[in-house]
C-alpha cells in the first residue's frame, strides 16, 4: 500500500524526532556520568575552541564574506578576536570561577560553614542569530563549557555557508559526546524546542524570544533572552561640539561599521536639538565619505545585507512617501547585489514603521527636539532598548539619563565598545531581553548557584523546637 504525502511527512518528522532524541540522549548521558564536570575537561574543550579558531581563521573569513560580505578586518574585530579573547580569558579564569565561594553564616548556627557552589545545569540549547554568526554561537558556548554543561548549537539558517562550516567542523575539534551543532531554520528550532532542556540561551528577535520562552515554560527551563530593539543615541551638540569629528566617527562606526547596521547594539536613531541637526548631518556625511569613498557600493569595507528578504524588509521601511521625502543622504538600493546605501533621514514621521520597528539595516533617522533633555521622555515612551548611547559632557544630563531611563547598557561618548568589555554584563531589559553574558557573567549564566550549608553536631539550641512556651518566645 502506498503512503500518502501526508503520511510520508509524518513518518519523516517522527523519524527525525527520534534521531534527534537519540542524539540528545548521548549528551544527557555524558552529563549524567560526569564527563563534562571536571576542570580538565572544561579547560581542554576551551583549548580545542581556541585551536579551532586559529586553524580555521581563513575559512571563517571566507564563509562570512560569502554570507555577509564582511571584510576580514571587521570579522576579526567583531568575531574572531572577540571569541579568542573570551576563550583565553575563560581558560585563565576557570579555576577561580569554579572555586566554591565562602559565605558568612549567622553566629547563631556556630559552628557552621556556608558556601556557594556553581553547578552546571546539564544539557543546554544555544540558538543564535546571523549577524555575528561566529561570536553569537561560540561566545555563549564558552560560557556553557566553562560551567561544565553539554550543549547543542543551532546557528541561523540565514548564513548557510557559515552554518554548514560549523556543523562540519565542530565535530573535528570538540568532544562529540558533549557538543553538537544542529542546522536548520524555524522548523528545526521548533522541533528542538519540543525537547527538554536544562537551559536555553537565545539570541534573536523579541517575536521569536516569546516562542522560545513559551516552549521553555512547559519544562520550567530557565532562559536567557538576548533580544533586539531600537537603540537610541542622544547627541548633545552644545557640550561635545569641540569633539565633533571624533563623535561623528563613533556614530558612523556604531551605525554602518557594524555589519552595515545589522546589529542589535547598532544605533537605530539619533536625537539632536533642532538647531544642530544640519551640522551633525554634514559631519556624518563627511565621515561616511572618508570611510566608504564617494560611492559606497564599491567599498569592500561595508557589509552586504544578509539576503533578499531583508533587503525587501528594509526597503519597505522607506516605501512610505513621507519617509522617502525625509531622506537627506543616500537611499539607493541594489537588491541583486544585496546592497543598501548608508542612508540618513531627517525627521521621518514618528508613527511610521521606520520609527516603530527595529531598523536592523543601514538607515539612520535623525529626530530633532527643542531641548536635548526631551530625549529622556522620547526614549521612555518606547520599549526599553538594549543599548543607549549619549554624546554629552553635561554631568547633570548624564545623571538624569542614568536614573530616569532603563536600558541594557548606557555608553557615554562612544558606541558599541561596551560589547567588548568582559568586565561588564551584556544583556537587555524589558523588550530587549533578560539575563546577561560575557566574561564571568557567561559562566554564571550557565550555572546554578547552589547554596551549601555545613553544620556540626557540637551545639544544639532547643528553643527552635516545640513545644512552644513563653520562655521560648523571649529567647
Ligand atoms: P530571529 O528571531 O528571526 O531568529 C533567531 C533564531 O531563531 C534563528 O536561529 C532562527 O532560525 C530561529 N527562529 C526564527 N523563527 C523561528 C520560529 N518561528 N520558531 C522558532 N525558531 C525560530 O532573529 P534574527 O533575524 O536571526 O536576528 C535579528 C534579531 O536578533 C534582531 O531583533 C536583533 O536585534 C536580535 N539580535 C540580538 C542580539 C543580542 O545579542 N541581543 C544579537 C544579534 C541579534
Amino acid at each position: 500500500e502506498k503512503e500518502t504525502p501526508h503520511q510520508k511527512d509524518q513518518i519523516k518528522t517522527s523519524f527525525s524526532k527520534t534521531k534527534m532524541e537519540a542524539n540528545l540522549e548521548v549528551l544527557r548521558e555524558s552529563f549524567k556520568n560526569g564527563r563534562t564536570r571536571s576542570f580538565e575537561w572544561r579547560k581542554n574543550q576551551l583549548g580545542c575552541l581556541i585551536q579551532f579558531i586559529h586553524d580555521k581563521e581563513n575559512v571563517i573569513f571566507e564563509a562570512l564574506y560569502q554570507d555577509l560580505g564582511k571584510h576580514p578586518v571587521e570579522i576579526f574585530r567583531d568575531e574572531v578576536g572577540i571569541v579568542l579573547k573570551s576563550a583565553n580569558n575563560a581558560r585563565c579564569s576557570l579555576h577561580k570561577w569554579m572555586a566554591p565561594k565562602k559565605k558568612s553564616v549567622p553566629l547563631l548556627f556556630f559552628p557552621a560553614r556556608g558556601e556557594v557552589l556553581s553547578e552546571p545545569f546539564g544539557l543546554v540549547l544555544i540558538i543564535s542569530s546571523w549577524n555575528f554568526p561566529l561570536s553569537l554561537a561560540l561566545d555563549p558556548l564558552i560560557g556553557a563549557i566553562s560551567a561544565g554543561n553539554t550543549a547543542v548549537i543551532k546557528p541561523s539558517e540565514y548564513t548557510p555557508v557559515f552554518s554548514s562550516f560549523l556543523a562540519a567542523t565542530i565535530p573535528l575539534y570538540f568532544d562529540n559526546k558533549a557538543i553538537k551543532v544542529v542546522e536548520g531554520g524555524a522548523d528545526v528550532t521548533e522541533q528542538l524546542l519540543q525537547h527538554k532542556w536544562d537551559k536555553i540561551f537565545f539570541t534573536g528577535s523579541p517575536k521569536v524570544g516569546r516562542i522560545v520562552m513559551s516552549a521553555a515554560a512547559k519544562h520550567l527551563t530557565p532562559v536567557t533572552l538576548e533580544l533586539g530593539g531600537k537603540c537610541p543615541a542622544i547627541f548633545d551638540y552644545s557640550s561635545v561640539h569641540s569633539n565633533m569629528k571624533v563623535a561623528a566617527k563613533r556614530i558612523v562606526g556604531g551605525k554602518w561599521g557594524l555589519c552595515a547596521g545589522q546589529a542589535c547594539i547598532g544605533i537605530d536613531y539619533v536625537l539632536v536639538e533642532d538647531k544642530f541637526a544640519s551640522e551633525l548631518i554634514e559631519s556624518l556625511k563627511r565621515i561616511l565619505k572618508k570611510f566608504y569613498g564617494e560611492n559606497s557600493k564599491n567599498s569592500t569595507s561595508i557589509a552586504r545585507i544578509v539576503n533578499e528578504k531583508n533587503v525587501e524588509r528594509i526597503s519597505n521601511l522607506l516605501r512610505d512617501p513621507k519617509v522617502a521625502a525625509s531622506i537627506v543622504h543616500g537611499g539607493s538600493i541594489d537588491k541583486e547585489k544585496l546592497f543598501i546605501e548608508p542612508t540618513i533621514l531627517l525627521n521621518p514621521p514618528i508613527d511610521a514603521d521606520i520609527m516603530t520597528e527595529e531598523i536592523f539595516g543601514p538607515l539612520l533617522p535623525i529626530i530633532t527636539l527643542n531641548k536635548i533633555e526631551e530625549s529622556i521622555e522620547f526614549i521612555n515612551a518606547r520599549p526599553k532598548p538594549l543599548a543607549l548611547y549619549a554624546f554629552t559632557g553635561d554631568e547633570t544630563l548624564k545623571k538624569r539619563i542614568l536614573s530616569e531611563t532603563s536600558s541594557g547598557s548606557v555608553t557615554f561618548n562612544d558606541t558599541v565598545i561596551q560589547f567588548v568589555c568582559d568586565s561588564l554584563p551584556f544583556g537587555g531589559v524589558g523588550q530587549s531581553g533578560f539575563g546577561s553574558y560575557h566574561g564571568k557573567y557567561s559562566f554564571d549564566t550557565f550555572s546554578h548557584e547552589k547554596a551549601v550549608m555545613q553544620r556540626s553536631f557540637l551545639i544544639e539550641l532547643d528553643p527552635r523546637y516545640p513545644p512552644w512556651n513563653d520562655f521560648k518566645l523571649k529567647f
